[in-house]
């Protein structure tokens, strides 16, 4: 068996990790490209979600090299993600293309399940075994989602612009080339002493932006056309509503074990919306309070063109920004969406953030100056 499974971010370092640790042959797609969407685009529906698209051109591109079997995750909810595996399977054999498709459901009780198609996947690998190499996938992933945050800091800061991206390239490596825990823990030392080694400017007056939005959008540099970069190399720094270890956290272990707690997002989304509306709609709400609340410069809502829950989320946002007093900027993203067309809309939007800062700054000293 040869598995594969879609990109989403650095979620192919902790996958091939966990896998390859059980002795399963992995054979990840080729980084997203111009490839993958044309092949996602000619294959799909018309009006299905972007990530849907990319994902069958993930998986077309990882046949070619090989891979006979696709893990999938499923999914819940009002939104299409629930039958997102059903849809690439009859387009993949439509397309006559051999591969198998298991899909990894969250468990909700049913652990038997789950344990069932993980083992139809890791073969005669014991509780132990598996238990093991997810301790490893975990602590990759995790340490991960720390540099990254530490990457946005830094990104904002550097003095040449590029530094920080190509750090960043660099631990990932590191990361993925861990074999073990130990192996894993200094791959993590070497990169916070390489993010912690780069140039900085010494003035710290850079924006502070929140992102918010549908996961995979959030997630996938290569489908957001690189914001949180092209962001940081305007010296903005960037937080992110989701990082891909609290969402496996929340959606995978709480959730499952009934220790879930979404009462803080609801309470604070509750006076524009009342109701959980799929994807990470909701989230998109009460996150962008939260940055208001915390001085935050603005917002940024990322999201595929015809996403239901964002489409819910952008129509409530303007609202929430008068109110809190905070920009918002929404990009739908789609294959036809460009880089140029992204980074004219940022500049525009970051100057104007800088404005606000500077009357604040204005106002602040009138009122201190006042008797
Ligand atoms: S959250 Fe949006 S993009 Fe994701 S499956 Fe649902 S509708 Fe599609």
């Amino acid at each position: 068996m040869k598995i594969t499974f879609p990109h989403m971010g650095h979620l192919h370092v902790p996958l091939r990790s966990f896998f390859s640790r059980l002795g399963v042959e992995t054979v990840v797609p080729p980084p997203i490209s111009q490839e993958t969407m044309a092949f996602g685009t000619r294959y799909a529906p018309e009006f299905a979600c972007l990530p849907l698209k990319v994902n069958v051109g993930n998986f077309l591109q990882a046949a070619r090299l090989g891979a006979d079997t696709v893990i999938m995750a499923g999914g819940i909810g009002p939104c299409r993600f629930g039958y997102y595996a059903q849809v690439e399977q009859e387009i993949l054999r439509d397309l006559g293309v051999d591969l198998k498709m298991v899909v990894l459901e969250p468990p909700q009780g049913h652990w038997r399940e789950l344990w069932h198609n993980l083992r139809a996947i890791t073969g005669r690998a014991s509780l132990k075994e598996i238990w093991r190499a997810g301790r490893l996938a975990w602590r990759k992933l995790t340490a991960l989602d720390e540099l990254e945050r530490e990457l946005h800091r830094v990104r904002a800061r550097e003095v040449t612009p590029g530094d920080a991206s190509r750090a960043w390239r660099q631990i990932v490596d590191w990361l993925d080339q861990a074999e073990t825990l130990s192996e894993t823990e200094e791959a993590a030392h070497l990169g916070r002493a390489h993010l912690a080694a780069i140039p900085l400017r010494e003035d710290d007056d850079v924006l502070r932006v929140g992102i918010v939005g549908e996961i995979y959008t959030l997630l996938e540099p290569a489908v957001n056309l690189e914001v949180e970069r092209v962001l940081g190399e305007m010296g903005v720094e960037v937080e992110r509503s989701i990082y891909l270890s609290d969402w496996v956290k929340t959606n995978l272990v709480l959730h499952s074990l009934h220790l879930r707690n979404d009462r803080e997002e609801y309470r604070l989304a509750a006076p524009y919306l009342g109701h959980f509306v799929g994807g990470h709609g909701l989230e998109s709400i009460s996150f962008t309070i939260r940055y208001a609340r915390s001085g935050f410069d603005g917002v940024i809502q990322l999201a595929p063109l015809t996403c239901m829950p964002e489409i819910v989320a952008e129509s409530i946002l303007p609202k929430v920004s008068r109110d809190m007093g905070i920009p918002v900027i929404t990009f739908m993203l789609d294959e036809h969406a460009s880089e140029v067309g992204m980074r004219t809309r940022l500049e525009a939007f970051c100057d104007l953030l800088r404005e606000r800062r500077r009357q604040k700054k204005r106002s602040q000293r009138a009122k201190e100056l006042l008797p």
